[in-house]
């Protein structure tokens, strides 16, 4: 996730990406507005109710916890309610937070009405996500001086803040640092139909033409994912513009996607050789992802937070007590692709 990182100032990270797209930095494909945010409906009109309630109670708002997988816009929603709420938005990642020290150096240094966004919260080393409790709870610092009998506490008093984690793995986060989050959402893998609203937009930014039909092919095959969805768009406009085709149609995403080896089921290589290893030689499972995860010579936690969400979600792989399952409809997809020309 650090690949969105671009600026460190000490142990606060900002996100450029908000202000420019890091690939094309003239261009700004992130939305800044709930109306220009399609998909996840029912997470975005809870958010609408809890921002507008805390705008007429004159509150911050709740501290809140976004989980789900990796891309599908955990970010974006956080930059979108400190657009709304006008807040301050500074961002940050678990990993980079090593020692209390230095949460407690970026807590003091709000600006009251900020947002904090943590992404990957749930890497925060334990002894910093105890400095979290009384933060959120409270809106204060607990610092301990001195050590042995003569050491004491002195308070410190945090202007108003709201904290907002992201984290791809809700069961990573402990129970004390869940409990204090009033508002949490999972953000779900999008329809189609959102993301051809995704990908039309993104088109229009990029100053390209797309035709619907088009933009749906394409939308069924990026993972339900939107930055799957704009990276696979950028890729397919550098098809277009070499072959000189100045309106993007079907025949163009299916030729692009064929040579970027996306499938029709928008599978990439990776999904394909995660079901392949399981079908050749587990028969199918169960299977435990260590053995899989060997056997593709990639980590864990990769497959675990990247791949295997939307496999499961497509339900070409089921998980039980005793490990991975290839279901019926993996099995085939697998001996449909044996003939697959890509
Ligand atoms: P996450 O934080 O969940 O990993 P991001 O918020 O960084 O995901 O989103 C990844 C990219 O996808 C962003 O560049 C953003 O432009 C795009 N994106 C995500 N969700 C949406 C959405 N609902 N509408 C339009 N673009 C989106």
């Amino acid at each position: 996730m650090n690949k969105n990182i671009h600026t460190k100032f000490e142990n606060q990270v900002i996100l450029p990406e908000l202000a420019t797209d890091p690939i094309e930095p003239h261009l700004n494909l992130r939305p800044k507005c709930f109306d220009d945010y399609p998909g996840q409906e029912r997470v975005c009109d809870n958010l609408k109710i809890y921002t507008k309630a805390a705008q007429l109670r004159g509150k911050m708002l709740d501290h809140c916890l976004f989980h789900g997988p990796p891309g599908l816009g955990k970010t974006t929603l956080a930059g979108i309610i400190a657009e709304t709420m006008q807040y301050q938005f500074k961002v940050t990642a678990g990993p980079v937070i090593e020692r209390p020290a230095d949460l407690m150096g970026i807590l003091a240094s709000l600006e009251p009405k900020t947002i904090l966004f943590i992404d990957e919260i749930h890497r925060l080393p334990a002894n910093v996500e105890e400095i979290l409790y009384s933060a959120m709870e409270d809106m204060r610092l607990d610092i301990l001086i001195g050590q042995g009998p003569t050491a004491r506490t002195v308070k410190f008093d945090l202007p108003p803040f709201c904290i907002i984690g992201a984290t791809t793995r809700a069961g990573a986060i402990s129970a004390p640092l869940r409990d204090r989050f009033g508002i949490q959402e999972h953000l779900d893998f999008y329809s189609p139909e959102a993301l051809s609203k995704i990908l039309l937009r993104s088109a229009k930014i990029m100053n390209y033409s797309v035709t619907t039909n088009a933009a749906f092919e394409l939308a069924k095959r990026c993972r339900g994912t939107p930055r799957i969805a704009n990276q696979l768009l950028k890729r397919v406009l550098d098809f277009a513009i070499v072959l000189q085709k100045n309106i993007i149609d079907e025949e163009v995403i299916n030729n692009s996607l064929k040579r970027l080896g996306v499938d029709e089921e928008g599978l990439c290589n990776m999904d394909r050789d995660f079901l392949q290893v399981m079908y050749e030689r587990y028969a199918g499972g169960p299977v435990g992802l260590d053995a899989i995860a060997a056997a593709l010579n990639e980590e864990k936690s990769t497959l675990e937070d990247v791949y295997e969400p939307y496999l499961v979600y497509r339900g070409f792989v089921l998980r039980s007590a005793r490990g991975r399952i290839l279901s019926e409809s993996g099995k085939s997809h697998i001996e449909k692709i044996k003939q697959f020309d890509i």
